[in-house]
């Protein structure tokens, strides 16, 4: 099964995509995550990757489509994958489509997940995540068990990510409404489109997405 996520920063993208993978046993590839660690190399690219993430800006379409074309040809994609935060544009949707059509796949389902705005601070600013394996969590919505201590790994040591801060999240809420939600009805021409209520509860939100995807 091949899933794409679409939503605005903090919508829950993540959190789900966690569940779908391990339901489905299918990987999340997370372009956040892949262009972080490219950060934390501290390559030359790495710098400019951090300029414009952290202006709240978009990477370049180029490098985010060479960077899909080759992680979904590897190994573990071959039974499907979840797509967390790309495409972004209507050029990486088209892109991704052309990919598709070339290595004979298709997306099952792009799922929406309808937030308001405003509420969309608070979940951001309460984000941390553990530093050893990922897992992610909320200061209010979603603690470890165990406070200072990672359910997935038991690890102590968690980390925030720098472009999670009220200013930066305004500038990549701007970019979302205006490059990422034409998205919306391009997948709904491709009769992919599928809304989640992303306001509820995590648990309940993750039940409305496995009825959806098992359905
Ligand atoms: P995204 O990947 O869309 O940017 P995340 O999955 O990282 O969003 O979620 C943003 C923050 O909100 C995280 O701290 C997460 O624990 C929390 N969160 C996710 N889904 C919900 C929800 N349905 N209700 C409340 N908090 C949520
Ligand atoms: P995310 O973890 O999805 O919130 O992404 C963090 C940042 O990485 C974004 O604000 C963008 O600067 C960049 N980014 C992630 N995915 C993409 C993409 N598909 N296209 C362009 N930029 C991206």
């Amino acid at each position: 099964m091949i899933v794409i996520l679409l939503g605005p920063p903090g919508a829950g993208k993540g959190t789900q995509a966690d569940f779908i993978s391990e339901a489905h046993n299918i990987p999340k590839l997370s372009t956040g995550d892949m262009l972080r660690e490219a950060v934390a190399s501290g390559s030359p690219m790495g710098k400019q990757l951090q300029e414009v993430m952290s202006s709240g800006g978009l990477v370049s379409d180029e490098i985010m489509i060479d960077l899909i074309r080759d992680r979904i040809r590897q190994a573990d994609c071959k039974t499907g994958f979840i797509l967390d935060g790309f495409p972004r544009t209507v050029a990486q949707a088209e892109a991704l489509t052309t990919m598709f059509e070339e290595i004979g796949r298709a997306a099952d389902v792009a799922l929406e997940f309808a937030v308001d705005d405003g509420i969309l601070v608070e979940r951001i600013s309460g984000r941390f995540s553990c530093a050893n394996c990922g897992a992610g969590y909320h200061d209010s919505f979603n603690k470890p068990a165990k406070d200072g201590v990672c359910d997935r790994c038991g690890s102590t040591e968690f980390t925030r990510r720098k472009d999670d801060n009220a200013e930066t999240v305004g500038k990549r809420l701007e970019s979302y409404h205006r490059q990422t939600a034409p998205l919306l009805p391009y997948y709904k021409g491709l009769g992919i489109l599928r809304t989640v209520d992303a306001m509820q509860p995590i648990d309940e939100v993750k039940s409305a997405i496995a009825q959806l995807l098992n359905a």
